[in-house]
């Protein structure tokens, strides 16, 4: 049986990863995969996530089933993150293993509830999105998202989406938009709110970045100014760099309901799916994030690591639109520095990044794709350089 499997195609960053670990060339730069990194190159855990962990391992007195959604206040600390404290009656959560798995979700209540809608991406976008929504049987379009100048492109998204039928669903980015790092402003993201709710398209919402663009508020702001339009809304949390606990898989299926009724049939049907995948989502990082979201000192203390990763970012943004601008004295680069996120594209084509990995040891996703995060201040002199040097 098994050799009758198909073959299937070869995930791009992974494949980039392996090619990136047997390069024996000591100053390589791995420019690739989607993780934080600091100063010294590593993924760390956070001290507030760590202390949580502790906690949970003193007090912890049984492994025994939570429940199919998760743990309530798990929901309920994730609801108020994201939509503030008075959503709650509106709002069915259910934990999910990592952003992934809420995204998975969130299809397959799609393809329950509204067999026929689309469901709209933008172009570009993480490609595991069209992934997941055509393995569960959506029908996928796509939307401008990205105008020439590097700025988000209203104009594009609105005309595109004239072609959406009512009860379609639109994808979004909350912030820091992978891969572009281009994000709506607050009117654009009021003006996109009101012609959702006007056309009757349903928001949801990708939230894998929160607190790694302008800050926390700033970030959950356009999800308020969207569940305030819209009378239903599905949002797909990642506690994955929010709380850097990738392999922990945390997440979290949001759906906004227009009131408790409607909730409750939606938490009904969140929990028989979660069933039928898998049962009980996983419990372990889902408790230390409540942990930390709800004790005052260590929440203090996660935002404050949080908010230094958020700077770091924005610090190299800033130093590599300098470094371009002047190594490769163009402005074609100009926008890195107001984009946000850990993510950016440089705009370079398929046989600049080629060039690079082989002439530099420098890997990007052949998107042009960058990870800001994998960057240090001491390698960006080199890396503009080096960028100028394929571009000339
Ligand atoms: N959405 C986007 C846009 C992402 O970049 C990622 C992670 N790369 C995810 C969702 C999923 O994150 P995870 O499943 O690891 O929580």
């Amino acid at each position: 049986m098994f050799s009758a499997l198909p073959d299937l195609p070869e995930d791009a960053i992974l494949r980039l990863m392996a090619l990136y670990r047997d390069d024996p060339r000591p100053a390589k730069l791995d420019l690739g995969v989607g993780v934080y990194r600091d100063a010294d190159g590593r993924t760390p855990v956070m001290g507030a996530i760590k202390a949580a962990e502790q906690r949970l391992c003193d007090t912890q007195d049984t492994k025994s089933y939570v429940g199919l959604l998760g743990a309530p206040d798990f929901a309920a600390a994730i609801t108020s993150l994201v939509l503030g404290d008075d959503m709650a009656a509106r709002t069915a959560c259910a934990a999910t293993p990592g952003g992934t798995g809420a995204l998975h979700l969130a299809a397959e209540l799609v393809a329950m509830a509204a067999p026929g809608a689309a469901v709209w991406l933008p172009d570009p976008t993480w490609p595991n999105h069209a992934g997941i929504l055509a393995h569960c049987g959506r029908s996928v379009r796509h939307y401008r998202h990205a105008a020439p100048d590097g700025r988000f492109d209203a104009k594009g998204m609105a005309e595109d989406l004239r072609a959406a039928a009512p009860g379609d669903v639109v994808l979004l980015h909350g912030c820091c938009h992978n891969p572009t790092g281009i994000d709506p402003d607050a009117d654009e993201w009021a003006a996109l709110a009101a012609g959702l709710a006007e056309r009757g398209l349903l928001p949801l919402v990708d939230l894998a970045y929160l607190g790694f663009g302008a800050g926390l508020a700033a970030d959950a702001a356009p999800l308020r100014v969207l569940a305030a339009h819209c009378p239903e809304m599905l949002i797909a949390v990642s506690c994955s760099k929010t709380f850097g606990v990738y392999r922990d898989r945390v997440g979290a299926l949001l759906a906004v309901a227009p009131q408790p009724a409607t909730r409750e049939r939606t938490a009904a049907a969140l929990a028989h799916l979660n069933r039928l995948n898998f049962s009980f989502p996983p419990d372990h990082g889902a408790r230390a994030v409540t942990l930390v979201l709800e004790d005052d000192g260590l929440r203090v203390q996660w935002h404050d690591e949080l908010e230094a990763m958020r700077r770091r970012i924005a610090g190299l943004r800033a130093a590599l639109a300098a470094g371009l601008r002047q190594a490769a004295q163009t402005d074609q680069f100009d926008g890195i520095a107001a984009q946000r996120g850990m993510f950016s594209r440089l705009g370079l084509k398929p046989e600049h990044i080629r060039e690079l990995r082989d002439r530099h040891a420098v890997y990007l996703v052949g998107d042009g794709r960058i990870n800001i995060a994998g960057l240090t201040d001491d390698v960006i002199p080199t890396l503009c350089r080096q960028v100028a040097d394929v571009l000339h």
